[in-house]
């Protein structure tokens, strides 16, 4: 088997019938890329930046997170990385910054929310460092949590704002820089036709789209059973968050666990996913089982799914198909 998966290693990653997929690597910062590549990987789908902010005592300065970003710049050699801006709330916190103590905290005052909000001076001083460091680099940044279109535009227009700011100081930044979203809040799945006129990208994150979604706690272990990504309600939003981002030619990658789930890998091949991202380590099966399938087969496998209104149905169906 592992033999076998190191054969994987210069072959294409391509379908049976000759579509190209892009497998790349969620990590945490620069270190985490060497990883990504002996894995076969592409580049980084996901950069969260939670672990930047979290193993210290006070914010990273500027200087501190542009070193940082331009490390993974770097480090990745010309492929990309997507950088998602901080991600802070729910259930991860600061140990130097006391958060109000929410009834709801996954429901509560998180990620683009604080950034653009209480915490704007440090949602530019990220924006900024991460602009200085796409000179160095085939960088992208990702809002996290966006909810509605206004936020989205309230994220660009600062960011639009800190590309002015250097441009006037003279320092180099890629103006074409890609600016996405994560598609994580149902209202944002439901409005994909909208955000795709108005972003780069789209990044599915199934992980907390599932608990919105079927309003099962991600973290709770007695709602467990509900928390599921096969659910037939959540597939439609998936499909059409696909569906949406290939009518208006922009990227749709899926960084949520899903995306290492072999079970699923030829349904959401068949929705039209063309970018898998997830940790390292699940990259080699991924591209196992695409260079053995067409994509031919796996849009009848997702036409099929789509007639199916249970879990057990879909999953039984799907592991049935996978080989
Ligand atoms: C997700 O929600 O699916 C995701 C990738 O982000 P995180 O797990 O960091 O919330
Ligand atoms: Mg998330």
């Amino acid at each position: 088997q592992q033999q076998q998966l190191l054969s994987l290693k210069d072959l294409p990653c391509r379908t049976l019938d000759g579509t190209d997929i892009t497998l790349l690597g969620n990590i945490s910062g620069a270190a985490d890329l060497e990883g990504v590549f002996d894995h076969f990987g592409m580049g980084a789908g996901l950069l969260r930046t939670e672990m930047l902010f979290m193993g210290r005592n006070n914010f990273p300065t500027e200087e501190e997170q542009f070193q940082f970003y331009k490390a993974a710049a770097l480090q990745a050699m010309g492929k990309p990385v997507t950088i998602r801006t901080i991600d802070i709330g729910g259930d991860k916190q600061l140990p130097y910054y006391a958060l109000p103590v929410e009834q709801n905290p996954f429901l509560g005052y998180r990620a683009i929310r604080l950034c653009l909000g209480e915490w704007k001076d440090i949602f530019r001083t990220q924006l900024r460092a991460i602009l200085r460091a796409s000179a160095f680099g085939q960088l992208k940044v990702m809002f996290p949590m966006i909810a509605n279109l206004q936020e989205l535009r309230d994220a660009k227009s600062i960011l639009e704002a800190e590309k002015q700011a250097l441009k006037m100081e003279g320092i180099p930044y890629n103006a074409h820089m890609a600016a996405g979203i994560m598609i994580e809040v149902p209202s944002a799945a439901v409005m994909a036709d909208m955000l795709a006129k108005e972003c780069d990208f789209f990044s599915i994150g199934t992980n907390d789209l599932c608990q919105y979604t079927l309003a099962a706690d991600r973290m709770n272990e007695k709602v467990a059973y509900l928390y599921d990504p096969y659910n037939p309600g959540v597939l439609r939003l998936i499909a059409n968050v696909i569906a949406q981002g290939r009518r208006h030619h922009i990227p749709v990658s899926l960084c949520g666990e899903l995306a290492a789930d072999p079970t699923a890998t030829l349904l959401l091949l068949g929705m039209g996913l063309r970018q898998f991202s997830m940790s390292a380590a699940s990259i080699p099966a991924i591209k196992h089982i695409i260079l053995q399938r067409s994509v031919e087969e796996a849009e009848n496998i997702y036409e099929q799914v789509m007639q199916m209104g249970t879990t057990q149905d879909i999953t039984q169906y799907l592991q049935a198909v996978t080989p």
